[in-house]
């Protein structure tokens, strides 16, 4: 058979080979393998009727579900650009997605929150008569014409823009191709064995690079059964693992701490029995997360690094030899990546540059910055920092922005974090830096268990014991919830000017 070279053209080969098997579904809808070409044929004539053309851009405003894939697909057979932006974004943001990406069409689907309900019917968009599930309806065009995207044959064809988390600063817009994605879902499939058989939860967002390759396209490319879930729970995960329906399960740490923390609270027993690759990541998983997940489940759990400019995996750890530590693994196959700057640090700590079909075409409308990430030779320069151990293994001790320096030490807010979360008592933490007359502090942000939040003092006892006295927070606010967004990543630029108020 003929290698898919966009993405819709991922599922053809098991439409034939296993028509009746389940390829995407939702708590309303299920479509197989046989039925999803005509499904998606039928959406990409309703879209082409509403005047989506080759070379558009298609704003998709939703939470996950059937209708959204279906979309993504369809986009894809019309050579459009989609870009998906998550339903639970304020008016203000799908406002800006809706601007910069100059799109033709925006198109609201059914359990879209208030405010992204709100901005449809603002813009006439939504009707009275709105489904439940997804309908395709039109938005304003942008008088702001944005010039034609130049293609270069179908493979390299962008066939999304993604906006990173916004971790940092504003979210950039990511134009990723058929190629970057195909790549990706290939190596997903083959690091993960994934198959017909094999249902993978589907939490994480498809607004974002990771439910889109990792889950999506990695998904269809193999066979197996996607099962969307529009926003995450920890009950319905605690429930759809013990029900022996999920076999792969991908998700962020804090999906992992959570679903922990309420099957403690509750006094669940931990089961899944038909769970064989549980896959963290986006953030630092920390070594007590790991064990403790581990213990309850009985799965390892797998720690993969990457970001949307690489579409995203840049390391997984493997099948075969699975880790103690929270080590993000070795390179995917296929890639280069190397420490720069390694050689001068006393640490061995150098910065992740990444080259290979997983680097993104560029940032879409931003030439200056896109030189700044990607260099001439094609090196994508992460901004993240890492080690390499004796067996190879990479760890990510940190972005360079979060890099707390204290009197002259480097404070890693990824170790500080891995010891406070050891804390039995803490059920996530985030480590950012306050500048205070030139000096830097380091302020911890806690989430604590209900049911035995740690005193401070026991706390502060802990820490001293556990870090050197440079690495120390100098303060300990505790927080009902971290500020997250809809991946389970935590905002840590919400909690630097947190930090910096001091409140
Ligand atoms: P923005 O670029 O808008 O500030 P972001 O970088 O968080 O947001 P993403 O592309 O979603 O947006 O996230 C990629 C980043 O997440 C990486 O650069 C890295 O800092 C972090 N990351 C991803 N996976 C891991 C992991 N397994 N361990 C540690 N950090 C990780
Ligand atoms: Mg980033």
């Amino acid at each position: 058979a003929l290698a898919p070279r966009r993405i819709h053209e991922a599922m053809t080969p098991w439409s034939a080979s296993h028509p009746q098997q389940i390829a995407l579904c939702d708590e309303f809808h299920r479509i197989s393998y046989g039925d999803l070409p005509q499904a998606v044929e039928t959406v990409a004539e309703r879209m082409a009727a509403s005047g989506v053309r080759a070379g558009d851009r298609v704003l998709l405003i939703a939470e996950n579900c059937v209708a959204l894939a279906l979309a993504i697909l369809a986009a894809s057979r019309l050579d459009a650009w989609s870009a998906t932006v998550n339903a639970r974004l304020s008016a203000r943001e799908i406002d800006n997605f809706l601007a910069h990406s100059g799109a033709r069409r925006a198109i609201y689907f059914g359990a879209a929150s208030p405010a992204a309900a709100a901005h449809g019917q603002a813009r006439g968009a939504i009707r009275e008569d709105w489904p439940v599930i997804g309908d395709v309806l039109l938005g304003p065009s942008n008088p702001d014409a944005v010039p034609e995207p130049v293609f270069d044959g179908a493979a390299e064809q962008v066939a999304v823009l993604v906006y990173t988390s916004g971790t940092t600063g504003a979210p950039k817009a990511v134009m990723l191709t058929h190629a970057n994605l195909l790549f990706i879902a290939n190596n997903n499939r083959n690091l993960r064995r994934l198959a017909p058989g094999d249902t993978v939860y589907g939490v994480l967002p498809l607004s974002h690079v990771y439910g889109l390759s990792a889950l999506l396209a990695a998904s269809l490319i193999s066979g197996a059964a996607l099962r969307l879930v529009p926003r995450f729970s920890e009950s319905a995960l605690a429930q759809a693992l013990a029900s022996g329906e999920v076999s792969v399960m991908h998700g962020a740490p804090a999906m992992y701490a959570k679903l922990l923390a309420y099957c403690e609270a509750n006094g669940i027993e931990p089961s899944a029995p038909r769970l064989r690759v549980a896959q963290s990541g986006g953030a630092p998983l920390t070594a007590a997360l790991k064990a403790d997940f581990e213990a309850a489940f009985g799965t390892p759990l797998h720690n993969g690094y990457g970001m949307t400019e690489a579409s995203p995996s840049i390391c997984q750890t493997r099948m075969e030899a699975p880790r103690a530590d929270c080590s993000v693994g070795t390179p995917i196959p296929g890639i280069e990546v190397r420490l720069h700057g390694a050689e001068g640090s006393a640490e061995g700590v150098g910065e992740i540059r990444v080259r290979g079909p997983n680097v993104m075409k560029g940032y879409y409308r931003a030439a200056d910055a896109s030189a700044e990430a990607v260099t001439a030779d094609g090196w994508l320069c992460t901004g993240d920092l890492a080690r390499i151990d004796a067996d190879g293994a990479f760890h990510v001790v940190g972005r360079s922005k979060e890099l707390i320096i204290r009197s002259g030490f480097n404070v890693y807010p990824v170790e500080v974090e891995g010891v406070l979360n050891a804390h039995p008592g803490i059920v996530q933490s985030a480590v950012v830096g306050r500048t205070v007359e030139g000096n830097e502090e380091v302020v911890a942000f806690i989430e604590v268990a209900r049911d035995a939040p740690p005193a401070e003092a026991e706390l502060r006892a802990y820490l001293r014991e556990h870090l050197s006295p440079y690495k120390l927070p100098s303060e300990i606010v505790v927080l009902e919830q971290l500020p997250a967004a809809a991946t389970g990543k935590i905002l840590k630029k919400e909690l630097q000017r947190m930090a910096a108020r001091g409140d």
